[in-house]
């Protein structure tokens, strides 16, 4: 042992037995007395070894300290000792190995030295120490450590390690935090036993409550499964302190779906104590301005959570797609999400195609149970909320009908929502719930507008306030709509289709306020809905359209509208033709240079299409 520098000198912690005491290590410890074959000493109030006479290299008395080795731990709980000397060394206390506390017990600690393991959420270098967060499947809690202000703490503990740390229990504010005195990463066995444990616990914990559906449904009730494994698979992010984003089409119908589902992750959050910033640290919420996860809202999203794993230490999120996600058209942005494997689910209504799956963990869509559009994001998004967090129930069950009316859904659930919500909500403040979220969403543009949303939804327990806003802003929005729609009706064309279809066409890039509300697609919906009030009964079509886009709406006409957009890019060389959306409501893009042609070609699809008989 000469001249080895790294030499290390336990002792043993008052509570510490002989299960503490190691082979092969160096002990400080106490002469306790003399035999003749060598001398007692006490490592410490309840451990005894003995030094053999002919291991002694100094002359002792009694109470003299003296280093041991333990040469060896004899079946009958004899402890050999050898006298060692080393003339550098460094003393580390021995704490008595007792079973871990949980981290949701940890509040019948304060004050106390503990032990606590778990998986690494989070570490977040302060100005200050370094901060570990640790998750173990019903808790959650932070650990402090500290070497020197600003400076990391344990490098080699990585986001997603088993770590164990010992330390003293304190209230920091509304928070409780461990005192870091030791912490090592947990391997082999060890770590892998206690994965195990997490994931067990997780599994029962994550699992959603049992609930009835708010409304009689066979296309819900069939979906309860997917719902149910998305609520799963939210639950189980929350416990495990990984951030949400909840990204959605901008309409009234994803704010309906996101705002719901907002409302119980922020409960759950809260309840699972990852109370930084009430909540809002770990959720973000964020409207897509198309009705598909754009490249560009892939890109944004990865910039912030990568950048957020740098500078916060902070786990990449769970990202769900609501109102979106579930066409050809999100493929590329699913796909650049899988190259950072994101973890993906989808929460629609537009009619799905399989080559998103593959990408998603999990996809609740009416169409996959033989339901349609009539069926809303927002009516899912309020059940999978009640699945995730039910306190929320009489919170949100009016968003369904909000969103009902929104998109205007004609299956039978929209008059069971309304039912639902009649008492508090006419389905006329409905209507205008979802025109004022309209309006208020084209002037958010990227932004969510948390508080004012909640305002809108009356989310914010100010009944006064949410009936002023909602006025204002529909009085707002119509006016607007008044004044697009007088400008735009007079330009409407119409021609008689082979089938018998009433087509209408409108420019509305060159007959309607630019940059304005309402936008193109919702000014060619009001122009549409005048249009099925003039000749009621009879199967109409309006097209809106651009330089480089086209709106439908339609009604009695048996379309397909992404089926449509599939054979056009086929069949128009240089058409450069994408879109999609419901069956009969949707929208086109394409080159300026060949707008000619494929509105040509669209109208020529639509005059083959079958007629709904009356
Ligand atoms: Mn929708």
């Amino acid at each position: 042992m000469e001249g080895d520098t790294k030499v290390i000198v336990y002792r043993l912690g008052a509570n510490c037995d002989i299960g503490e005491v190691e082979e092969g290590k160096i002990y400080s410890g106490k002469v306790q007395g003399f035999a003749t074959f060598g001398a007692f000493v006490l490592l410490n109030d309840r451990v005894k070894g003995l030094v053999h006479k002919s291991n002694i290299k100094v002359r002792h008395k009694e109470q003299d300290p003296i280093l041991v080795l333990v040469r060896g731990i004899r079946p009958n709980g004899n402890i050999d000792l050898e006298e060692v000397t080393p003339s550098v060394f460094h003393t580390e206390v021995v704490v008595k190995k007792s079973a871990p506390v949980r981290l949701k017990d940890l509040q019948r600690s304060i004050g106390r030295v503990v032990q606590i393991q778990g998986e690494v959420s989070q570490v977040k270098q302060t100005s200050g120490p370094t901060i570990f967060t640790l998750v173990d499947g019903d808790g959650i809690a932070s650990g402090a450590a500290f070497v020197e202000a600003g400076v990391r703490a344990y490098p080699e503990v990585q986001l997603g390690d088993i770590v164990s740390i010992m330390g003293e229990v304190m209230q920091r504010n509304s928070q409780l935090q461990v005192e870091v005195s030791s912490l090592a990463v947990m391997t082999g066995d060890e770590a892998l036993h206690v994965r195990e444990e997490i994931d067990l616990t997780l599994d029962i914990r994550a699992e959603p409550p049992e609930l009835a559906l708010l409304v009689e449904s066979t296309v819900l009730a069939a979906l309860v499964p997917a719902m149910r494994e998305v609520a799963r698979r939210i639950r189980k992010a929350v416990f495990m302190g990984q951030p949400i984003l909840v990204r959605h089409h901008a309409d009234a119908d994803g704010i309906s779906a996101a705002v719901s589902l907002e409302q119980a992750v922020i409960a759950l959050i809260r309840e699972n104590g990852g109370d930084f910033d009430s909540g809002y640290f770990l959720f973000k919420r964020a409207p897509s301005k198309a009705p598909f996860y754009e490249i560009e809202d892939i890109t944004r999203d990865l910039d912030f959570s990568l950048k957020d794993l740098v500078r916060y230490g902070q786990k990449l999120p769970l990202i769900i797609l609501m109102d979106n996600g579930s066409t050809e058209e999100d493929i590329p942005s699913l796909r650049m999400a899988a190259v950072y494997d994101l973890p993906m689910l989808v929460v629609d209504h537009h009619h799905p195609d399989e080559v998103v799956d593959p990408y998603l963990q999990g996809h609740v869509n009416p169409y996959h149970v033989g339901g349609d559009f009539g069926v809303t994001s927002g009516m899912l998004g309020v059940e999978i909320a009640r699945l995730v967090h039910p306190s929320v129930e009489p919170l949100v069950r009016h968003i369904a009908a909000v969103s009902a009316v929104g998109d205007r859904s004609e299956a039978p659930e929209r008059g069971r929502y309304l039912a639902l919500a009649a008492e508090n909500y006419t389905e006329e403040h409905c209507k205008e719930i979802a025109l004022a979220l309209d309006y208020l969403q084209f002037w958010l543009r990227f932004n969510d507008g948390r508080e004012l949303v909640k305002d809108l939804l009356n989310l914010n327990g100010n009944e006064e306030r949410h009936r002023a806003l909602v006025r204002h802003l529909v009085d707002q929005a119509n006016l607007a709509i008044a004044e697009q729609v007088e400008a735009s009706m007079p330009h409407v064309e119409s021609r008689m289709l082979p089938n018998g279809v009433h087509l209408f066409l409108l420019d509305v890039e060159l007959h309607a306020h630019k940059f304005t509300f309402p936008p193109p697609g919702k000014t060619s919906g009001e122009v549409h809905d005048r249009l099925i009030q003039k000749n009621p009964n009879l199967p109409v079509v309006t097209i809106g359209f651009g330089p480089d886009f086209a709106v439908l709406r339609s009604r009695g006409v048996l379309m397909n509208i992404p089926q449509m957009v599939r054979e056009l890019r086929q069949e128009i060389v240089g058409g450069g033709v994408s879109g999609g959306g419901h069956l009969v409501v949707g929208s086109i893009k394409f080159v300026e240079g060949m707008r000619g042609q494929v509105l040509e070609a669209l109208i020529g699809k639509i005059g083959g299409a079958p007629v709904q008989p009356r």
